[in-house]
C-alpha cells in the first residue's frame, strides 16, 4: 500500500534535532528520511513548516545532507509577525505560490490567538485564492508556555462555519480531546483531521503503545463516533516517532477497510496540488 505523510517536519533547527536523539532516535538528516519513507512506502510527505523566520528561510526543505525529492509543505503562520510587519503577508504568499505549497499552517496554543481572530482573515483569503486548505494545530502543545484556550479543537467549529469554503484539518485529531473533534467531523463537512503526533518516541514505545488498551480506545472511540474515515488523514510528526512503527501503531487503530483512504487517498482529496506529483510519479 502506498502512504502519504501528511504531517511531519523537516527544518534545520536544534530543537528537531534534540527531539530525534533525545525522544524518538530517528536519523534525522534526508538520507534518515529517504530511508524512513522507503522502508514503509511513503510516497509523499507534507512538511509543517516554522512560523519563524528569524532561523532561516521556513520553506526551504534542506538539512545538512541535502533534500528528499518527493517533499512538500503547508506555509506556517506567524500571527505576531502578521500583526507587526506589513511584508508578512506577502512572504506566506510568495511561499504559497511555489508549486510545492500545498497549505497553510496555523499554530493555535503556541500563540495565544483564536483560529477566528481578525488577524487570520488574510490568511483565510489566500487559502481561497490558492484553492488549499488550511491545517491547524489543535490539543496538547509541546512547551509549557502553549495555551490550551486557543488550541482546545471546538474553536475550530465557529470558524468552520463562518468559511464554508475552506477546508480545515484538526491536526492531531485534537488530541487529548478527540470526541470533540469527533464531533466537530461529523457536522462540518469542511473539517479533516490528521492522526500525525499521537505519541511521541522511539520505536519500542511506540510498537509498546499498541498494547496500551484505553489508549487505543480512545482514539477508536473518537474515529467510531465521527465515522467520517473519508476525512481522516494519516500524518507521523516525525521526527517525534520513527515512521513504519507508526503505520503499524495507526493501522492498528483504524479498520482495515479503511486503510487505503487514511493512509493514501483522503490527502489527495484534501491537498489535491499532490495529485500531480503523485499520480506522475506511479506513471
Ligand atoms: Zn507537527
Amino acid at each position: 500500500m502506498k502512504i502519504i505523510d501528511a504531517h511531519l517536519h523537516f527544518f534545520n533547527a536544534e530543537g528537531f534535532k534534540k527531539t530525534a536523539r533525545e525522544i524518538s532516535q530517528v536519523n534525522y538528516c534526508a538520507q534518515g528520511l529517504k530511508d524512513e519513507f522507503n522502508k514503509a512506502n511513503v510516497v509523499a510527505g507534507v512538511v509543517m513548516t516554522t512560523p519563524a523566520r528569524n532561523l532561516g528561510d521556513p520553506c526551504d526543505l534542506t538539512l545538512e545532507d541535502g533534500t528528499v525529492d518527493s517533499l512538500f509543505y503547508c506555509v506556517g503562520v506567524n500571527p505576531e509577525e502578521l500583526r507587526k510587519n506589513r511584508e508578512e503577508l506577502a512572504n506566506i504568499e510568495r511561499e504559497l505560490k511555489n508549486t510545492r505549497a500545498t497549505g497553510l499552517k496555523i499554530y493555535a496554543g503556541y500563540f495565544p490567538v483564536y483560529v477566528y481572530d481578525p488577524v487570520y482573515e488574510p490568511i483565510y483569503d489566500l487559502a481561497r485564492k490558492y484553492k488549499v486548505p488550511v491545517a491547524i494545530h489543535t490539543g496538547d502543545t509541546q512547551t509549557f508556555n502553549g495555551l490550551l484556550k486557543y488550541s482546545h479543537p471546538l474553536t475550530i467549529d465557529e470558524l468552520a462555519v463562518t468559511h464554508p469554503d475552506i477546508n480545515f484539518i484538526i491536526c492531531h485529531f485534537g488530541v487529548p480531546w478527540v470526541l470533540d473533534t469527533a464531533e466537530l467531523l461529523q457536522k462540518n463537512p469542511n473539517v479533516y483531521a490528521d492522526l500525525s503526533g499521537l505519541i511521541a518516541g522511539n520505536r519500542e514505545v511506540v510498537l509498546q503503545t499498541k498494547d496500551v488498551r484505553l489508549f487505543v480506545e480512545l482514539v477508536q472511540q473518537g474515529l467510531v463516533y465521527a465515522h467520517s474515515y473519508e476525512k481522516i488523514l494519516f500524518g507521523t510528526d516525525w521526527p517525534l516517532v520513527p515512521i513504519e512503527p507508526y503505520v503499524e501503531f495507526v493501522k492498528h487503530v483504524v479498520p482495515e477497510q479503511y486503510h487505503e483512504d487514511v493512509f493514501y487517498n483522503n490527502a489527495l482529496k484534501v491537498y489535491p496540488k499532490l495529485k500531480k506529483y503523485v499520480i506522475n510519479d506511479a506513471g
